[in-house]
């Protein structure tokens, strides 16, 4: 059974490599995005390997169907770039990596957190160039403060525990309590105010039609002034414009973000010696306190692991009995 990569990474080559030696697939890797314009290249193969910024869409889908692929396998947890509608009508299966480390995601906002807090970027420049003034380095303690954790899945959670370990009073929304969080101490509150009571603010919900630019002008409006707001989920929550705006009034005192909702046409690639034409990342990356990661945050050997486990796992249980023991991996 053949298995074709979009959006192949060297790592990406080297994890699924060396994971397929218990699967014993025939790999085909890719270095571009999914899109109509690649999918005359394909030859006859059963499965299309995908990541979040290929866009999967019922054009795409049909084309899909037309070169008789009946699996589109996501080596993600975010699923908010396929049709699964289109899939569906087509009878193409969809499957994801609903769980992988989630702890990678988790620590890598705390990252964000600490290093725009205590300004370790900064420090590591300025002391290399024999400059050991303190001026403009000044933090703030965790300990004591709240964190406003929205949404309290795999990541969230994983991110609540690690906030609670800092001593921090931790407020959480999502559609469903979580019973453990809760008997940690984590108050599950609605979500205006996690937005009034929050110091810092970390989103960990999928991006979908309720969660678009949740936060906006006017959810900004009901954060503290001097808020902390760290986005490791999808770009898409966040209406960048407004964000924008409330750093250059000061009322976001901090932006971390690991995701951006234009990020397809920037991230996962060199681009030291282009033109950026993008306006909209230029300004957010010449604010001192904005912190920009490119989708590093399930950077770690055990997530590349896992994903490549699963992935092919996934694979195998839908070619050999149609379905996939772990429900939530099972899209389509
Ligand atoms: P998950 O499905 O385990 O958890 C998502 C949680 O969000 C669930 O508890 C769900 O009930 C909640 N939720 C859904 N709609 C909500 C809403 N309207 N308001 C509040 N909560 C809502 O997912 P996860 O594994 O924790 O991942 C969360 C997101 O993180 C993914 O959707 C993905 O977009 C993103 N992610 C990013 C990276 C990265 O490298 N930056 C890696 C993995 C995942």
């Amino acid at each position: 059974m053949k298995i074709t990569f979009f959006s192949t990474q060297p790592y990406d080559k080297q994890f699924f490599t060396h994971c397929n030696e218990a699967y014993g697939f025939e790999l085909e890797f890719f270095e571009t995005h999914l899109g109509p314009h690649i999918v005359n290249a394909i030859n006859q193969t059963d499965v299309v390997c995908v990541f979040v910024n290929d866009k999967v869409n019922a054009e795409v889908i049909q084309l899909l169907a037309g070169k008789g692929v009946k699996i589109i396998a996501l080596r993600c947890a975010g699923f908010n770039n396929v049709d699964l509608q289109a899939a569906k009508q087509y009878g193409i299966h969809v499957c994801r990596v609903p769980a992988y480390s989630p702890e990678a995601v988790a620590e890598h906002a705390v990252a964000m957190i600490l290093t725009l807090n205590r300004k370790t970027h900064k420090a590591y420049n300025r002391v290399r160039e024999q400059n050991f003034s303190l001026n403009g380095l000044l933090g703030f303690d965790l300990h004591g403060k709240t964190a406003g954790v929205i949404g309290t899945g795999n990541i969230g959670k994983s991110f609540c525990k690690i906030m609670l370990g800092f001593g921090c009073k931790v407020l959480a929304f999502d559609l469903v309590a979580d019973k453990e969080l809760e008997g940690m101490g984590v108050h599950f509150l609605p979500l205006i105010d996690i937005l009034q009571q929050a110091d810092i603010i970390s989103l960990h919900c999928p991006l979908n039609e309720q969660t678009h630019h949740l936060v906006n002008n006017a959810t900004i409006a009901m954060m503290k002034k001097g808020v902390m707001l760290i986005n490791t989920s999808r770009g898409g929550l966040i209406d960048t414009p407004a964000v924008i705006e409330a750093l250059k009034s000061k009322h976001i005192a901090y932006l971390g973000i690991d995701v951006y909702e234009q990020e397809e046409k920037l991230f996962f690639r060199d681009l030291s010696s282009n033109i950026i034409e993008d306006d909209m990342i230029q300004r957010l990356m010449s604010f001192p306190n904005v912190l920009v990661t490119a989708h590093q945050a399930f950077f770690t050997a055990e997530a590349l692991t896992q994903i490549a486990h699963t992935t092919l796992s996934n694979i195998q249980q839908l070619a050999t009995q149609k379905n996939i023991d772990n429900k939530a991996a099972m899209l389509a």
